[in-house]
This record gives structure tokens, sequence and C-alpha cells, in this order.
């Protein structure tokens, strides 16, 4: 008994669980360990938390989400979190008409989006086990619909595109169809927003951990024997029964691990890209748009990559504007002056004179970004990896890998993140209280 004692003295970890990235995932995982009563720490490599979810406040005082901002009344783990808090969101202005550039009657423009809407729902009813569509990329997928109008089958790219922010000659079929299974909402994704910035619902979750979080603090290595985890975190080493890695699979992947992981994990990590986005805020004195009927969304078809939307609340007018795919990579090599140039001609085409004078626009450039890797969120390239994010998901013994991408409900959203920060610290609490009852059972 005495040697028992010593042991585990010797080797007592230091805390129950430490968690890794205060992103929605880590921050909502975090809490869930605490309100259970588990002695947790979260680290986070920025001086920041929210991850993908940041703001910066404007020249005129306005606080504005420059990375995760949309939700709608489907997200309900992100609804009832808001709620708690005491956030009221407003409605994205919908109403009115929508451009698209280059342009078609509002007829066309509404039996296109009802195809492309149409190809979704065959995509997401394609069956997972199907060897035919194993090794496919998106565009081989919808070059095999040729019952579908080919202008219809060219929207339909270009959303993925948008929403995805990587090219559909790479993205991967199965993964993109299993992950729309999992995007179940039927109000549209962007209905709403917080007016104050969803980014300060992270600091309100962040004050409830108080010093449990520790800001600045980058991971830069991790030891595991199976029975024991040790964090290099700068100079510290520090223990825990268990760890909850609550980053992208992209940023795991750059983590080294002493021993190595598993060759299939490595594998499953790199089969993932990040997105390529560019958010841009644009800022004028008023939603002029508004009183020629307009709705502020733009979709542009030429050039790719690029939609816009209004994003005005009682104490601010704007629109937001964002860049995706290989075109995000193109203008993160140019300068940031010729991209604003470029972003004031296509709205001055789309808008009018008006469009193209805003009072300010602030641009966010996601693409390899320092500690996400890219944004909105990771994407399978690798098409001989469909059992990726099971393989990922199962993790190594007491190391739990989990982000938006590996959600069970709305990959690649906030919701997402909330989903499987929640579903981890399950996990890890579960394991404790099974740890409980095989030592009073012995
Ligand atoms: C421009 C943009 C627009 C978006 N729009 C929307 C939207 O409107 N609606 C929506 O629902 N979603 C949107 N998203 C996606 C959404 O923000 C993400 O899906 C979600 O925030 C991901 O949360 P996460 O916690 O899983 O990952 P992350 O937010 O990436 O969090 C991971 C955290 O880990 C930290 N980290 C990384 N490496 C280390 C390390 N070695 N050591 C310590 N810490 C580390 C990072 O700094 C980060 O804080 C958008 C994202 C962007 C960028």
């Amino acid at each position: 008994m005495a040697k028992a004692g010593r042991q585990s003295e010797k080797t007592m970890p230091e805390r129950d669980a430490i968690v890794v990235g205060a992103g929605f995932t880590g921050l909502s995982a975090a809490l869930e360990l605490v309100d259970a009563g588990l002695d947790v720490l979260l680290l986070e490599a920025r001086d920041r938390v929210g991850g993908k979810v940041e703001s910066e406040t404007l020249p005129d005082g306005t606080r504005v989400d420059t990375g995760g901002q949309f939700f709608c009344r489907d997200m309900s783990e992100l609804m009832g979190l808001i709620e708690e808090n005491g956030g009221t969101p407003v409605m994205t202005h919908y109403d009115g008409e929508m451009i698209y550039r280059p342009p078609v009657s509002p007829q066309q423009g509404f039996a296109r989006w009802q195809g492309v809407d149409a190809l979704r729902d065959r995509m997401i009813a394609t069956d997972p086990d199907n060897p035919e569509l194993a090794k496919l990329t998106v565009a081989d997928w919808v070059a095999r619909q040729d019952d579908v109008a080919d202008d219809v089958r060219k929207s339909f790219l270009r959303l993925i595109k948008g929403l995805w922010c990587r090219a559909p000659e790479e993205v991967a079929f199965t993964w993109l169809a299993s992950n729309d299974r999992r995007i179940t909402n039927t109000y549209s994704e962007m209905e709403m927003f917080l007016p104050g910035s969803l980014h300060a619902l992270a600091d309100q979750l962040a004050a409830r951990l108080g010093d449990r979080l520790r800001l600045g603090t980058a991971v830069t290595g991790i030891e595991h024997s199976g029975t024991s985890v040790t964090i290099m975190a700068g100079n510290e080493r520090l223990s825990a029964k268990r760890i909850i890695l609550a980053l992208p699979p992209v940023m795991i992947r750059r983590i080294p691990f002493s021993p190595a992981l598993p060759e299939r994990l490595q594998k499953a990590l790199c089969a993932w890209a990040p997105g390529l986005s560019i958010k841009l805020q644009v800022s004028y004195d008023k939603p002029f748009w508004r009183e020629h009927g307009l709705s502020g969304a733009v979709m542009w078809h030429e050039p790719q990559g690029l939609y816009a939307c209004d994003a005005s609340h009682d104490d601010y007018a704007g629109l937001i504007v964002f860049v995706g795919g290989p075109e995000a990579q193109e203008w993160h090599k140019r300068p940031r002056a010729e991209l604003i140039a470029f972003i004031r001609e296509q709205l001055s085409a789309a808008f009018g004179p008006e469009g193209g004078n805003p009072r300010d626009i602030h641009v966010r450039d996601w693409v390899d970004d320092l500690w996400s890797g890219g944004a909105y969120s990771d994407v399978v390239i690798d098409l001989d990896a469909r059992h990726a994010e099971d393989i990922i998901t199962e993790g190594i013994p007491l190391i739990h890998f989990v982000s938006s991408e590996l959600s069970p409900s709305y990959p690649g959203y906030v919701e997402g993140a909330i989903v499987a920060g929640r579903l981890a610290a399950g996990q890890v609490i579960g394991s404790r209280a099974s740890g409980r009852t095989k030592a009073t059972n012995q």
C-alpha cells in the first residue's frame, strides 16, 4: 500500500485537464470542465481569446467582427450562450434586391439559386460508401452532373469556393458531402449577428475562467506515454491527467509530439488544408443602398471569389466584403493598397459612385494566419483520406483532438466549435467518473 501511495504521489499530474487553444472550442470545453468541478488550465498562444472569432475597433469607435460573426436561430448552442450572456442579436438586412455581377435579372438569379440548392441536396443524398465517389474532387463530381444547366453548375462551384475558400478542383467530394450533411440550418446562416461583436461573447466566456486562462502561451511540444502527458509551453513543462487540443487540424500538425504520432494519425492530419480568405469591413455614412431598394448583397460571378452583404445596425452603416479561395491567396501576395483600390472599383461598378467612396475600408487577411493557418475552416484535400476525421477524433490515450472542423454538427462554424468543445469535455468528465467507479469497485 505504502509503495503504491508513493508511486502515485510521484506521478500525480498537476491538473485534471489542460485545454490548448482558446477559440470557441477550447473556451466551451474549459468552461464545461470548470462547471463539473475539475481543475483546468486553458493555454492560448495569442494575447486574446476567440481564435477565428476576433474584433477590431474602427476609427469611429465601432467594434466589428473581423472573423466569425453571423449565425441563425437553428444554431441552438450558440443562441443559448448568447442569451445566457445577455446578448441581443440584430437581423441581417436582406430586404430589397440582390445585385449580380455581371448583371442578371432577379428571376434568372433566383432560378439559378434554386438550381444550386437542388444540386446541394443531390450531393448530400449521395451514398458515402459509394466507391465511385471516393476519389473525386468536388469539381469532378459537378462535371458528372450533366443533366444540370451549365450556369447552375458554375454557380455551385463558385458557392463552394466562396464558402470553403479553396478551389473545388482540390476539395475532396466525400468530405464536402459529409460536412454539408451536418449543416442542417433552414434559416440563412447569416440571419443575424451581434452589434457589439461576437468576439465580445468570447471575452465574456474567458472572464469566467479567471486565472485558469493563460494568454500568450504557445504550446511548443507534447510528450506522451499512454499513462501521462506533458506539455511544453515556453520554459514550462505542464502535466495533466487529460489534454484537450482544441486546435484545427492544420495547427495540430505543427506541434511536435514525442514520441511521434502514429503514422495513420499524421496522415489524417495532413489531409487538411487551411481555407484562404480575406474579410473587408467597408464603412459608409449611411446604408445608401437601402434607399435604392437594394439589400446590399452582391454576388460576383466575375471576378470570382467575392461576396458582399449588409452589416449595418442602429449605430453603424457598412458592408462586409468576403474574398475567398485562390483569389484571396493572390491578393495576399499583393500590396494592400491594390486590394483596397480593387474593392472600391468593384463596389462602384455594383452600386454606382457612392459604393466606391466609403468612409473607411478595414482589411483582415486570414491567409497563412500565424495561429489559425487560414480561415474560415480547414478542408480535406487528400482524396485518399476518407476516414481522416474519424481517425483524428479517436485521438490517442489521454489526448483529445477537437475543433469546429471535427464537430458532429455545423462543422466550420462557431456553433460547431461549441458542440465539439462540450463533447470533448463530456468525454473527459466521463473518463474521470469511470476511473472513480473502477477504483471504488477494486
Ligand atoms: C473571416 C472569418 C469569417 C467567419 N465567419 C463565420 C460566421 O459568420 N459564422 C460562423 O459560425 N463561423 C464563421 N467563421 C468560422 C468560425 O470562426 C470558426 O469555425 C470557429 O471560430 C473555430 O473555432 P475553434 O475554436 O474550433 O478554432 P480556432 O478559433 O482556430 O481556435 C484555435 C485557437 O488555438 C490557438 N492556438 C493555435 N495553435 C496554438 C498553440 N500551439 N498553442 C496554444 N494555442 C494555439 C489559436 O490562437 C486559436 O485561438 C469565420 C471565420 C473567419 C476567420
